[in-house]
């Protein structure tokens, strides 16, 4: 036996992720995108590091046990695993798990928890040996009102209340002593919502140690943490050529002279598919839209711009905003700027409040009387409701 190693605990991990996920708008949360990992795969991967566990059961919906399974595959779990059916009820649930396999400690965990840290599970577990039964919970911040009615009933003692987290660990004999004992007290009692409450029905002691305010569960949407986000940048430049009509963010500007080009020029249009594409390293117009291929001669950018639209969608992401600055000492463009936006907003289905289009001079150096140059930045959000790991 290695040194050091003598007294440590070693515990199955218990991972409830038979939830409705009701509460979701019936998503099920435990495979929705955080980080680019499902929720679910972060606990199942903390205790597949955390030095303590020997094994991992999970109770899943039936509907989801192959999917687990395959996650599991994917994301290279090697410590023995059961993924089994889980119940309606969550003390059902554990019951089903422990059915599957028993060791000396288990440590059940929600799978909608995903911000624990395998130092995290460790900790709690090396407690069990002694204390029995050791839950992680933080103090109370707010005022907790007990409501019946519609109506304040009273205030309790802010400092006696805490807010209960998993993983919650506890011998295994302890834990069946406590099953027991709970149901030899009141047969009828409703199921518990949290596994430290059969025992203390049972009238057994349950050891509270510090946990982490981080240590969220993700119950709504709004849990999730901000998605990524992805900033862009493009550039363009089109001389001036006669017979040309002169478009700009798809506003066609009067004007003696139109910008020489493939498409129909719009130098905006052009830089603002650019900053899109760059935003998501997905390459430049020129690779999209080779201004070699017949298909593209005349065309209209803004219709090339529905298409990284189609893309950028594609990928799971969605403008935040968009700025646009098009360099021209001619023609004026104030009373087109507005006509502008709009269309940018229609073609990349954001408000027009996220939209932005200036024009600047570049006082008689430069491009002037030339061409007219163009530069946009955008910011891209992953939109999390477009993306669920199937
Ligand atoms: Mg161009």
């Amino acid at each position: 036996m290695k040194t050091g190693m003598t007294n440590k605990a070693r515990a199955a991990a218990i991972i409830a992720a038979a939830g409705s996920s009701s509460r979701m708008g019936g998503r099920d949360k435990l495979f929705a995108d955080l980080d680019g990992a499902p929720v679910i795969m972060h606990s199942v991967l903390a205790f597949e590091k955390a030095e303590s566990i020997d094994e991992i059961i999970i109770a899943a919906r039936f509907d989801s046990i192959v999917k687990i399974r395959q996650l599991c595959k994917e994301y290279g779990i090697t410590k023995p695993l059961i993924v089994t059916e889980g119940a309606e009820t969550r003390q059902e649930t554990v019951a089903c798990a422990l059915r599957a396999n028993s060791s000396g400690i288990i440590a059940v965990h929600d799978g909608a928890r995903p911000f624990i840290t395998p130092e995290f599970i460790d900790r709690i577990i090396g407690l069990a040996p002694e204390k029995g039964a050791v839950i992680p919970a933080v103090k109370v911040k707010e005022t907790v009102k007990v409501v019946r009615g519609g109506r304040v009933i009273s205030t309790p003692d802010r400092d006696e209340l805490y807010l209960v987290q998993t993983p919650q660990v506890f011998l295994f004999e302890k834990y069946q002593e406590a099953v027991e004992k709970a149901r030899e007290a009141d047969r009828n009692a409703p199921p518990v919502t949290d596994d430290a409450q059969l025992f203390e029905r049972a009238g057994m002691e349950v050891f509270v140690t510090e946990g982490d305010y981080g240590n969220i569960k993700i119950t709504t949407k709004d849990d999730l943490p901000c998605s990524e986000l992805r900033i862009g940048s493009g550039y363009d430049v089109h001389r001036f050529a006669r017979d040309r009509k002169l478009i700009l963010c798809g506003a066609e500007i009067p004007h003696e002279e139109g910008l020489f080009g493939h498409s129909d020029a719009d130098v905006a249009v052009h830089a603002l598919m650019d900053a899109l594409l760059g935003a998501l390293a997905l390459g430049d117009i020129g690779r999209h839209f080779p201004n070699t291929g017949p298909q593209y001669k005349g065309i209209s950018s803004m219709e090339l711009l529905r298409r990284v639209m189609v893309l950028i969608n594609e990928k799971g992401y969605s403008p935040s905003n968009i700025d646009i600055t098009i360099i021209a000492d001619r023609p004026k463009l104030a009373d087109y700027i507005l006509q502008m936006r709009e269309n940018i907003a229609e073609a990349c289905r954001i408000p027009l409040n996220r939209i932005s289009v200036k024009a600047t001079t570049e006082e008689g150096l430069g491009l002037a009387g030339k061409g007219i140059g163009a530069n946009a930045i955008c910011l891209l959000k992953e939109v999390h409701a477009m993306r669920q790991f199937t």
